[in-house]
């Protein structure tokens, strides 16, 4: 059990439910080690939604409502630590829910579906897809015909660079969730959130529901987006915090 007044709780807990997906079934190991990767990362942001993220967010959000078939790929790590946000974000943005697996079975796929319909999801593709995204060979290339496949919108997180790279080719905006400003998934992404994935989602909930009403030029407006401008910021804004850094601050 760990005492809510740990100065790491939230970190801890998030660890708890991870390992808790691992002996589910739903997360692998290596989508622990990823995890840590995504900690560390989190560390030089100062484990906060900076305002880039929030530009990004902001961005993302009016993307989603001009998509016409938005689709959310989870994974076994986004199913474990937030299952719930990704349906609220799903309904919120009248988009479907996907598995998408590096590590695929069928067993895996259908318990991380059960997952998200245990948080209330009504649809869950992804558990026996019928396409293939072109010019990828790991198991990600599966994909749902009515869904990743004919998306025009894909959000994703903890993603690997190979699959953003193939859906950016397919001609998708790809909406990424990834703590890594230096990751491929991150530099190749239409938009890049660089934020937590439990943070950024009902941030981005939130602002669709603050975008929606809005017409289609004005979404439009909002949506333009320079990815590699603000990856410049996220990564000027890490330099300055670690320029900065004094220990008695901590
Ligand atoms: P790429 O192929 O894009 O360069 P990679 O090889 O790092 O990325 P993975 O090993 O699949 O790809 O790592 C997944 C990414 O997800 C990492 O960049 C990590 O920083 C990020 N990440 C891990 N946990 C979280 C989280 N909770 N929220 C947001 N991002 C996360």
């Amino acid at each position: 059990m760990i005492p809510r007044d740990h100065p790491r709780y939230h970190s801890l807990m998030q660890r708890e439910k991870l390992a808790r997906g691992y002996e589910q079934g739903v997360v692998v190991l290596e989508g622990l080690i990823a995890h840590g990767r995504g900690e560390a990362f989190d560390y030089l942001l100062g484990e906060t939604t900076i305002e880039p993220a929030r530009r990004a967010i902001r961005a993302a959000a009016a993307s989603l409502l001009l998509a016409s078939s938005p689709v959310i790929s989870v994974n076994g790590n986004t199913a474990a630590l937030c299952a719930k946000e990704l349906v609220r974000l799903a309904k919120e943005a009248g988009a479907k829910l996907e598995v998408n697996l590096f590590y695929r079975s069928t067993e895996r796929a259908r318990r991380i579906a059960e997952l998200l319909r245990r948080a209330g999801a009504e649809e869950v593709l992804g558990v026996e897809p019928e396409a293939e995204i072109p010019s990828l060979s790991s198991q990600r290339r599966l994909v749902a015909r009515q869904g990743i496949y004919s998306a025009d919108v894909v959000l994703l997180a903890i993603e690997d660079g190979d699959r953003t790279e193939a859906l950016v080719d397919m001609g998708k905006r790809v909406i990424a969730i990834d703590l890594n400003p230096l990751s491929r998934t991150a530099r190749r992404a239409s938009i890049t959130i660089v934020d937590e994935v439990t943070r950024a989602l009902p941030l981005l909930t939130r602002e669709l529901a603050r975008l929606r009403g809005l017409g289609r030029p004005e979404l439009k407006r909002r949506a333009s987006f320079d990815n590699s401008a603000n990856l410049r910021e996220v990564l000027s804004y890490i330099a300055r915090r670690l320029e900065e850094f004094r220990p008695e601050d901590f």
